[in-house]
């Protein structure tokens, strides 16, 4: 064999050697794609009420919902001990109970759970055989793909930041006054916050407590006429202007905070106050930003969705529960809409086949 026949024989054969290693590459690559993409029909997004329920109607219905929990698994809930205005449970029920009861409730049904935190959403994408698909992808960057998406990530109460108010959650520390307003009837509570809900929030637990203190950083309200006049009017509410909370005191529970009047000024003064129960009511944030860029959101970042129904402005993406309710913001509402939303996804998927 001439030099020049073996020099073509090992070349053919590095060659081969390539182009066998290309194919076991390829097939790798496809394979880990394959593994880290999950395609369904639905896909929810938090682990509330609203998810929960919408979970419990969407597998019921057979669109093998898979659901992302989030970083609050059984969602705001779980910032409570009990439960004591969700219907079905005559004697109140412990809030992680109840979550962990809607959880079973849905997980029966077939609904697969997913421990993650969705990070990017790629929404209404044109695949490329002219079908719609909703992407999300997960820190981990794992990737489900859906037919229809129920997006149900809540809005978190803001927190003054005290280290004292985490101590108490639970124990006197609210950021709900229609929900745990009714635990301190003829007691001392004190709500924060200047604006509409603060109103709203003192006035109503006026309607329980014996005394309100309502606390307020400026010298004056944000909140409009009507509801000022309400405060003002009510013999029960003593309002605090200018004073920022400097921490709760208390055994085990809250029974005081100190004040600190008119912060950095020479007239800086500490004052204390006896109270029962402490309510933040300087706002929510919806969870929303992920999809800011896709969908209509209010000026405060509630999704917006279409008439009575549950849909948004991109077919096939459903919003339920508080990401999509400035007003109501309680867990029969949010669970409701849930219910909504499954029922207005599947006659979505009904349409693609
Ligand atoms: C202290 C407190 C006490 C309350 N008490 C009551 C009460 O007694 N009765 C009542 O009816 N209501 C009560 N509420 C209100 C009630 O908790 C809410 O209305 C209800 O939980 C809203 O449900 P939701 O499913 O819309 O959202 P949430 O319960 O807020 O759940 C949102 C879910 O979305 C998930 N999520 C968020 N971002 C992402 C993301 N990027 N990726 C994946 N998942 C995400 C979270 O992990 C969470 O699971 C209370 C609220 C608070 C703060």
């Amino acid at each position: 064999m001439s030099v020049f026949a073996a020099a073509k024989i090992v070349f053919f054969s590095v060659l081969l050697h390539l182009f066998y290693l290309f194919l076991t590459f390829a097939a790798d690559y496809e394979q880990n794609t394959l593994l880290s993409m999950t395609s369904t029909q639905c896909l929810i997004i938090g682990s509330g009420p609203a998810g929960y329920t919408a979970a419990i109607y969407a597998s019921r219905a057979n669109l093998q919902p898979i659901l992302i929990d989030g970083p609050q698994q059984g969602g705001q809930l779980t910032l409570t001990t009990e439960v004591e205005n969700f219907p079905g449970y005559p004697d109140g029920v412990q809030s992680f109970q109840m979550m962990d009861d809607l959880r079973r409730q849905a997980e029966r049904f077939g609904t697969r759970f997913v421990s993650g935190i969705v990070t990017r959403v790629e929404l209404g994408k044109k695949e490329e055989n002219g079908s719609i698909k909703h992407h999300l992808f997960l820190e981990t960057e794992e990737e489900y793909v859906a037919d229809s998406v129920i997006i149900a990530t809540g809005a978190s109460a803001k927190w003054l930041g005290l280290p004292s108010e985490k101590e108490f959650m639970g124990r006197g520390v609210s950021a709900c006054a229609t929900c745990d307003g009714f635990f301190y009837r003829g007691k001392t509570v004190a709500v924060v916050g200047g604006g509409d809900t603060a109103c709203e929030e003192a006035t109503y637990l006026a309607g329980l407590c014996q005394k309100v203190y309502l606390i307020v950083r400026k010298n004056y309200l944000r909140a409009s006429e009507i509801m000022q006049q309400r405060v003002f009017n009510n013999p029960k509410i003593e309002v605090l202007f200018e004073h920022n909370t400097k921490q709760l005191t208390g055994e085990n529970k809250v029974q005081g905070a100190d004040l600190i009047y008119r912060k950095d000024t020479p007239d800086e003064q500490i004052r204390h106050i006896d109270i029962d129960g402490f309510f933040l009511a300087i706002g929510h944030q919806p969870n929303t930003r992920l999809f800011a860029s896709y969908l209509d959101l209010d000026e405060e970042g509630y999704i917006q969705t279409i008439g009575n129904s549950t849909a948004t402005r991109i077919a096939g993406v459903f919003a339920a529960g508080d990401c999509a309710d400035p007003h109501y913001q309680q867990a029969v509402i949010a669970a409701a809409t849930g219910c909504k939303a499954a029922i207005d996804a599947n006659n979505y998927c009904k349409t693609l086949s």
